[in-house]
């Protein structure tokens, strides 16, 4: 194996195996080092995102959500089946099979672009140098012209609720559960809180999510959070907002739960407790104490916006550096690094960053909410339109939620697009390429959707912000 390489990656999640595809791509000689090992202990690519995160738990999403819609909506389309029963050995089995044929798929992609895979750790040392310690314990010290860090994200554990052997567990954990649990605790109301607790609600636990903010989904625009909180406390989810989580123990095969809110003190008891209160960089024997990269106040590796750190040709990207936790962001800022790295000068917006939750109705949005801009005091309008006025989204029995598109008051830039809908996620995508042009609500207006289809609220709402939405009668007719 060779020691010298022109890039050395760090972490093969999405921002560093895009990274190192995309070095490969660009002509130069690039290794990956990864550690992470799946369940039969073997090396395994893709990292969170591929193994524990956004793939499997939309496995899981995607599959509960049929089985709830079997279960409790087929009849209304006149489609009458038998008893309908989950079989979660099943589920977990084939999500187990989407994951381990994506993380195939990134393997025979280095091997197709000439990644060097190495399965092992790795340390940033001093003058462009990492040491690799591969899973055998054999150590080589490597060097490269340019070196990206990408060791990603854990979650955060808090002291009341230790994890303890499957029955407090993280998201990790709570994608592996092997039968659906009667009672589910979840700590925390933000987006693995709603989407894991939403899948094992359809399954049919009865789940309680214990949330510290008063307010539900503060990131999110008020009026979408506010409506998604109805919707989702209808489907079964039982949110408790302003709660101080004091205590978890296991016992007898269940766990108790004291926490406090504005009423006093509370005990819970369920079956399972997930714990998902938010995920932290991991930087953990990463780094070498003279390698010369710094971290910031709250431990992310500082970077600029060009995702250089401190250390001249040392790069850091995706959740360990500042911005959203997501995969999307992290794989850009991998590929404008390595597009960077080969001259070129590519640059992230990170003002059009989509995000999305994928509870169903899916919660997805881009650019400012509606009360940032309020309390920004800038003049904005808004035009919405809701599902239950779509003509397709009626056809397809479903009909919860609505476009809102927030635009510059004088110059109808659109500056910020939430969706709560069906589908939802692959919508804000209309938004982000409208805001990448820097389109105004009119230009939106102007362009031609295929009929019946829900992008045709995308297309409603940007005409109501105009006041002509032409499905709905307009207050503001112009
Ligand atoms: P990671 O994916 O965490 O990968 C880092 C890799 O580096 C890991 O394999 C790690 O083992 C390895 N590593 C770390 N240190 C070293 C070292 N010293 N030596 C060698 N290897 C090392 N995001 C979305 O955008 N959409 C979603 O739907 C979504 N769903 C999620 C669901 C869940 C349950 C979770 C937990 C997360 C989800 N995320 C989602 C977040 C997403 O998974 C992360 O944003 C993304 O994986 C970050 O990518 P990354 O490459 O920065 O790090
Ligand atoms: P989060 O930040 O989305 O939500 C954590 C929630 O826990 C917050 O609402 C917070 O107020 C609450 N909280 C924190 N401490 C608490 C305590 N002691 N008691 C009660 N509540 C507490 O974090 P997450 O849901 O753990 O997800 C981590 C990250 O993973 C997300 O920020 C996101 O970036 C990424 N992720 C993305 C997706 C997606 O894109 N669909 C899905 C899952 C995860």
């Amino acid at each position: 194996m060779s020691d010298k390489y022109d890039v050395v990656v760090i972490g093969a999640g999405p921002a560093g195996y895009a990274a190192a595809i995309r070095c490969a791509q660009l002509g130069l000689n690039t290794a990956c080092i990864d550690k992470s090992l799946d369940k039969d202990g073997e090396p395994t690519l893709g990292g969170t995102c591929l193994n524990w995160g956004c793939i499997p738990s939309k496995a899981l999403l995607d599959a509960s959500h049929k089985y709830e819609d079997a279960k409790k909506h087929f009849a209304e389309l006149g489609i009458h089946t038998g008893e309908v029963t989950v079989d979660v050995a099943k589920m977990i089995s084939r999500k187990d099979e989407v994951v381990k044929g994506l993380t195939g798929g990134i393997k025979s992609l280095f091997k197709g672009n000439g990644v060097t895979a190495l399965h092992g750790t790795g340390r940033l040392l001093a003058n462009r140098q990492v040491v690799f310690t591969a899973h055998d314990g054999a150590e080589q010290t490597l060097s490269a012209e340019h070196i990206i860090l990408a060791p990603g994200s854990v979650p955060v554990e808090i002291p009341p609720a230790p994890l303890t052997d499957g029955l407090i567990v993280d998201s990790t954990g709570a994608l592996e559960f092997d039968a659906v649990p009667p009672r589910l605790g979840v700590i925390g109301a933000g987006v693995i809180g709603l989407e894991l607790g939403s899948v094992w609600s359809r399954l049919g636990s009865q789940v309680v999510v214990l949330e510290a903010l008063e307010e539900f989904l503060p990131m999110a625009d008020e009026r979408i959070a506010r409506d998604a909180k109805k919707i989702l406390t209808g489907q079964g989810l039982d949110i408790r907002l302003g709660t101080l989580v004091t205590g978890a123990k296991a016992e007898g095969g269940e766990v108790q739960v004291s926490y406090q809110d504005a009423e006093g003190e509370h005990s819970l008891t369920v079956d399972k407790l997930i714990v998902a209160v938010g995920r932290r960089p991991y930087t953990e024997g990463l780094l070498a104490p003279d390698c010369g990269v710094n971290l910031d106040e709250r431990g992310f590796l500082y970077v600029n916006d060009l995702c250089a750190t401190d250390v001249p040709n040392v790069y850091a990207v995706g959740d360990v550096v500042r911005g959203p936790m997501l995969a999307h962001k992290g794989t850009e800022e991998g590929v404008m690094v390595a597009e960077r790295i080969a001259g070129f000068k590519p640059l992230v917006n990170y003002d059009t960053v989509p995000s999305v939750i994928y509870t169903h109705p899916e919660i997805a949005w881009v650019g400012k909410s509606e009360q940032e801009l309020k309390a920004d005091g800038d003049n904005y309008k808004v035009g919405s339109f809701p599902f239950a006025a779509s003509g397709r989204a009626l056809a397809a029995n479903d009909t919860q939620g609505m476009v809102k598109i927030v635009a510059d008051a004088d110059s109808d830039r659109i500056l910020g697009v939430h969706v709560l809908g069906p589908q939802a996620s692959e919508l804000v995508a209309q938004a982000v390429i409208a805001m990448e042009f820097d389109a105004s609500a009119e230009d939106l207006g102007l362009i031609m959707f295929a009929h019946p289809t829900l992008s045709e609220a995308v297309h409603e709402a940007a005409l109501g912000v105009g006041g002509h939405a032409i499905h709905m009668v307009n207050r503001k007719r112009k």
